[in-house]
């Protein structure tokens, strides 16, 4: 398995929004998935599971900011935050063809596909070694490679 840090969804929107009303040493748990967490320093979070550090950071753009967590080692993700959270929200009705991420500018084309008789958007970028689908799951859909798809059950 590759070395990427999974950073649930729920918990970086918990902690982009409220992490910062939590003192250095206090310990939280995300409301949605109940990880642990602790503010170790101002605007860095632990994760009392496995020991990964997050940092809040802000893309800025002409006139907003795209607020995330980044792991505090540098590694990078192999999507980023924000185009993650575009895919997760808008990727289902897009249409198909190109999208440029307004945040960091990565270029994704999206299809529709089928997997396991159901229709998938899929989404590919350059340098990803399998193009990327929506799996349903709790508490909330996330992205997985193609091969990693598993229908939902119901
Ligand atoms: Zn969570
Ligand atoms: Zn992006």
């Amino acid at each position: 398995m590759s070395e990427r840090v999974i950073l649930n969804d729920c918990c970086e929107d918990w902690i982009v929004q409220w992490g910062g009303f939590y003192r250095v040493g206090d310990a939280f748990l995300c409301p949605e998935c109940a990880t642990e967490w602790r503010t170790s320093a101002p605007a860095t979070y632990r994760r009392s599971s496995d020991g990964h550090e997050f940092e809040r950071r802000e893309r800025v753009g002409p006139q907003d900011r795209f607020p995330y967590l980044a792991a505090a080692d540098g590694r990078e993700p192999r999507v980023e935050r924000c185009c993650t959270k575009i895919l997760l929200t808008h990727g289902d009705r897009m249409p198909d063809g190109a999208f440029v991420c307004p945040v960091c500018s990565t270029s994704w084309t999206k299809r529709s596909d089928r997997l396991h008789g159901l229709r998938v958007p899929v989404f590919e970028k350059e340098g990803l070694a399998e193009p990327l689908t929506i799996q349903p799951g709790r508490p909330r859909p996330f992205l997985v490679g193609v091969s990693e798809y598993s229908p939902p059950r119901d």
